[in-house]
């Protein structure tokens, strides 16, 4: 299974020999932007290199939950708990956003970068379906973290074999920048060979936010099922106590000075990232 493939391979140490776009180069970070070399002669009768070469450029940076709790069913509407119905389906519907269908036992795996909407049209079959594709999305993550795409160059991985011209969107899961390097047969770049430096999305489908779907994700979780989602929290600050502001001794004084918390921005807020684990 694709996603599988991708999984195991993303969480490799940098040195791994492939990963599913294609064969790493020694140093990516090494590879120049643009290697223009012309096939001498045109492409006519002349030898054309048309290999491919795909390799991780810049890995997807998910950010790291500030803080981690725990979501225990048993406790589920228990009088005093914090677990309540409610709760659980805006953590259910996080978890569906954060997570695609694959087939693992839980039914779904934690998506390893960034999930959006890809609508593309494409230019070039690489291969292993792999393609180059026109390509817009819009900005996904915490503070955009994937920035927006419009009418740019992109690689995609298919579920489905496609061809240059044919157009469609999906679910790509943004699994960072790689260096393609290849022979455009497209114009103006056809023939010359070049490594393009683009956003790699995968096709994957998201778990469903129903009933039906938070159903199974809470029988996965009695079954054993270790399932987390990370949201955006606000807490009250630390430092301050939730007030947006500390108390200094003034010497000679009576009252106390106030000093406007630095950490909260005088809110008395924070808001944090928080991975919530679900336990039976
Ligand atoms: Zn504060």
């Amino acid at each position: 299974m694709k996603f599988r493939l991708l999984l195991a391979l993303l969480v490799l140490p940098l040195g791994a020999q492939t990963t599913p776009f294609g064969t790493k180069v020694s140093d990516p970070a090494s590879a120049p932007a643009t290697t223009t070399a012309p096939a001498a002669g045109g492409v006519s009768d002349e030898f054309v290199d048309n290999s491919v070469q795909v390799s991780p450029f810049r890995p997807t940076l998910l950010p790291e939950a500030k803080s981690t709790r725990t979501f225990q069913l048993s406790k589920l509407n228990r009088l005093g708990s914090t677990e309540s119905t409610k709760e659980l389906q805006r953590l259910y519907s996080a978890f569906a956003t954060q997570s695609i269908v694959d087939g693992s036992p839980a039914g779904s795996s934690k998506a390893v970068g960034y999930l959006t909407s890809v609508t593309y049209s494409i230019l070039q079959d690489l291969g292993d379906n792999r393609y180059l594709a026109k390509a817009a999305w819009p900005a996904s993550g915490p503070n955009e973290a994937l920035a927006a795409g419009v009418d740019t160059m992109a690689l995609l991985l298919l579920e489905k074999a496609a061809k240059a011209g044919d157009t469609g969107k999906i679910t790509g899961m943004h699994v960072g920048t790689v260096a393609v390097l290849f022979t455009p047969d497209f114009a103006p770049l056809k023939g010359r060979r070049l490594t393009l430096r683009r956003e790699a999305f995968l096709e994957c489908a998201t778990l469903e936010d129903s009933p039906a779907g938070l159903q199974r994700f809470v029988e996965a979780i009695t079954a054993g099922a270790e399932l987390s989602a990370t949201t955006n929290e606000t807490i009250p600050c630390k430092k301050c106590g939730g007030l947006g502001f500390t108390r200094e001794a003034q010497k000679g004084q009576l009252l106390d000075k106030r000093v406007p918390c630095a950490d909260c921005a005088s809110t008395g807020k924070l808001i944090i990232s928080v991975e919530t684990k679900f336990v039976p």
